[in-house]
């Protein structure tokens, strides 16, 4: 098969330009009648490895897939692509199941999804059907070493004793080597190659926050991006509904989601989600084996994950379209002593305390932190990732030692008895009732470090416990004991160097320059709900009409013909006869707004001109215009960047200028009026702001020789 083939195949049928690493290797192999095991992460673009050669091939594929909520979607998926495609299992009435044995009898499917439960139902027509290929999804299932062993999977090593000669391609996200081999082996796969794909995931920005005031933070985050659908990861069933109560409250449409709810509920909300009729859920992790949703656009993890394989798991169900996603870690140090805790009590308690360990290394690092995550998977990255909050705010050390002396020794002059609130309140002076009742207001070093924050005190009590100069005492209250290495800084003179505390609005405004803008009136937005119109007519989840990714090329690259709407990457021959119109419609029409628009604002600015050029002032012009003196001012302001010559010098001082100047360097956004009017305590006028900015901007003109 030339490879001009797969990708006009690639093109016509699922829309896509390129190839994602590996695909093409491992269909070549397929297409060649050979075995292959696929090792790709979550998003990594699996299915085309198998949707793609059953198109070539005149049988049947056969994809084994555990997970009978996903079959409905995929095949929606094939389906919107114009290919045809049924599942079977048992969901369906045996009505449904004939009907779909019928037409595989007839060959008119290309590709059936089955449980590997369901196999039986095929056994007695196995002999009738043309099987051009088997792909086995989430193959770790088969084996006792995965973490999601199933024993349906076992059964499926006669499938190669039965049709020995054709291809069987496994397919799975977990890398472990043992794991690997068991798959080939429990399969009888034939002198199969081996493909790994590189774990690394660009597009999901890393960042780890203390867990402090997470709620708020977590309404803030979402609240910047109402349209974004996102997932908050929690340890305990109690914690997803309280979260998702609050968010509620918060205006933010979320629900709970967790194993103790009834199976209508949860598929109910897991519906919502995939529709974008939810924004938000607030799941356990039992939540997202299911979903193949694209467009999820961030995960937070509410506690700390157990290791670090769920978390790169649970962290991986965003940006699977291939778009920027962001994805938060809230640490505290609550989560760790209650971890700590599961695992030294479950099953395998070493290995799992040594896991729980490699995922607090990773939220304490001072290094890059996909490094760290990928060097976990077994890849050697030299290069810094750029997309991690390390890379984009390194941290910065200081002599921390005062510091250090303080909080060590109010740990000695509290006995060591006292978990880490306690000493945090003693180290502030606070006046709470648990610091009088000890008459902890009479010891030494009482409120010696009232001059630093809460906050602040309890990240760097955080570093001298990671640093090993302090411990937590797990099994006794949690109560905070200095261990061998304190004296040292106590009494030898021991430096000790502490990061200083990164301020999390710094992360916020680095995260805003790089967010993608979505204004409600924007091509994208208007692109959108035409999606969400078509998806609820078809009754499909939206991102099976078009991606995100395939949205966002729209919005940039404005195609309004056939021609030009075929060149969006997942814009395939199908899509584009169903849906082009709709799409294109939409594009004329915004750019003729946009044109007429930009006409009537011109001429408002040429009328505010004329006015001016026939020497009235502001005043007078809102007069006869009938407009605020505001929207004058701010059409002067406009005309006078654009180059026109308009005295502005009465509005604003020289030092105004100048101060405001200041402000735009000090300021998260600069861009907007009322951080500048916030920032001078109103006493500046936003009169004088605008006209303030519209002076430096003209300043700031590179001048056109
Ligand atoms: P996985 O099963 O590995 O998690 P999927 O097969 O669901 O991943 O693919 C993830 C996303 O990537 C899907 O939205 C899919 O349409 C998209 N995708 C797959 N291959 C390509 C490609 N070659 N170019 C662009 N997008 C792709
Ligand atoms: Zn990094």
């Amino acid at each position: 098969m030339t490879t001009q083939i797969l990708h006009t195949t690639l093109k016509e049928n699922f829309g896509f330009e390129k190839f994602r690493p590996n695909q093409e290797e491992i269909i070549h192999t397929i297409l060649s009648g050979q075995d292959a095991l696929a090792i790709m992460p979550t998003g990594g673009g699996k299915s085309i490895c198998f949707q793609l050669p059953a198109l070539l091939f005149p049988g049947i594929t056969i994809v084994i897939s555990p997970l009978i909520a996903l079959m409905k979607d995929q095949v929606d998926s094939l389906k919107a692509n114009g290919i045809n495609a049924c599942f079977i299992n048992s969901s369906q009435t045996q009505a449904e199941q004939q009907n779909h044995i019928q037409s595989l009898k007839e060959n008119t499917v290309k590709l059936v999804y089955i449980a590997p439960e369901s196999l039986s139902y095929l056994d007695n027509i196995f002999s009738e059907l043309n099987i051009s290929l088997i792909a086995v999804d989430e193959a770790h299932c088969i084996s006792a070493w995965g973490h999601d062993f199933r024993p349906a999977y076992t059964n499926l090593g006669y499938l190669k004793n039965r049709f020995p000669s054709t291809p069987i391609l496994a397919l799975t996200a977990t890398a472990d080597k043992a794991t690997r081999e068991d798959i080939s082996t429990q399969l009888n796969l034939v002198c199969n190659k081996v493909f790994v794909a590189s774990f690394d995931r660009k597009n999901l920005s890393l960042e780890v926050r203390p867990a402090l005031d997470r709620v708020k933070q977590i309404i803030e985050f979402v609240s910047e991006k109402p349209n974004e659908s996102g997932i908050v990861y929690c340890l305990s069933r109690k914690t997803t509904e309280e979260l998702a109560g609050k968010l509620l409250k918060a205006g933010i449409q979320a629900k709970a989601y967790h194993a103790g709810l009834d199976n209508t509920t949860r598929s109910k909300t897991q519906d919502e989600f995939i529709n974008d009729d939810c924004q938000v859920v607030c799941a356990t992790i039992a939540f997202g084996m299911g979903i193949d949703k694209s467009n999820v656009r961030w995960v937070i993890h509410y506690n700390l994950p157990k290791n670090i394989e769920g978390y790169y798991q649970e962290i991986g169900r965003a940006g699977r379209d291939g778009l920027p996603s962001e994805t938060i870690l809230f640490e505290s140090y609550g989560d760790v002593i209650q971890l700590q805790k599961f695992a030294s009590e479950g099953l395998n308690s070493e290995v799992q305390l040594a896991k729980l360990d490699r995922m607090k290394q990773y939220a304490d690092a001072l290094s890059c932190r996909r490094k760290i995550l990928l060097s976990y998977f077994g890849e050697l990255v030299t290069e810094n990732c750029g997309n991690c909050d390390i890379c984009k705010n390194p941290p910065s050390f200081f002599d921390g030692t005062i510091i250090t002396q303080k909080a060590l020794s109010a740990i000695s002059r509290l006995q060591e008895r006292e978990p880490l609130p306690v000493i945090i309140d003693f180290l502030r002076g606070s006046k709470n009732a648990h610091i009088f009742e000890n008459e902890y207001q009479h010891l030494k070093t009482y409120g010696i470090g009232a001059d630093i924050s809460w906050y602040d005190w309890n990240q760097y009590l955080i570093q001298l416990i990671n640093l090993g100069y302090c411990e937590i005492a797990f099994h006794q209250q949690n109560k905070i004991r200095l261990t061998a290495f304190a004296s040292k800084v106590l009494f030898d003179g021991e430096k000790v160097q502490l990061t200083a505390v990164q301020k999390i609005s710094i992360d916020k405004s680095e995260a805003k320059t790089q967010k993608i803008k979505t204004s409600p009136d924007s091509l994208f937005e208007i692109l959108r709900k035409i999606r969400f119109k078509i998806a609820k007519e078809e009754d499909v989840p939206a991102y099976i009409i078009f991606s995100d990714a395939a949205l966002r090329q729209m919005e940039s690259q404005r195609p309004m013909s056939d021609e030009e709407l075929i060149t969006i990457d997942g814009v395939g021959k199908a899509k584009l006869e169903k849906y082009g119109d709709a799409f294109i419609k939409a594009i004329i029409d915004f750019q003729k707004s946009k044109s007429s628009k930009i006409k009537k604002e011109s001429s408002t600015y040429k009328e505010t001109l004329a006015l001016y050029q026939s020497g009235l002032n502001a005043v007078d012009i809102a007069t006869k215009r009938k407009l605020g003196i505001p929207t004058v001012i701010s059409h002067l302001a406009k005309l006078y960047t654009d180059g026109n010559d308009i005295d502005l010098s009465g509005f604003v001082s020289n030092e105004e200028v100048i101060k405001i100047k200041e402000a735009k360097v000090e300021l998260d956004s600069p861009n907007a009026l009322k951080p500048y009017f916030d920032y001078f305590e109103e006493m500046v006028s936003y009169d004088k702001i605008r006209i303030g900015l519209a002076i430096i901007e003209k300043e700031n003109q590179i001048p056109i020789n």
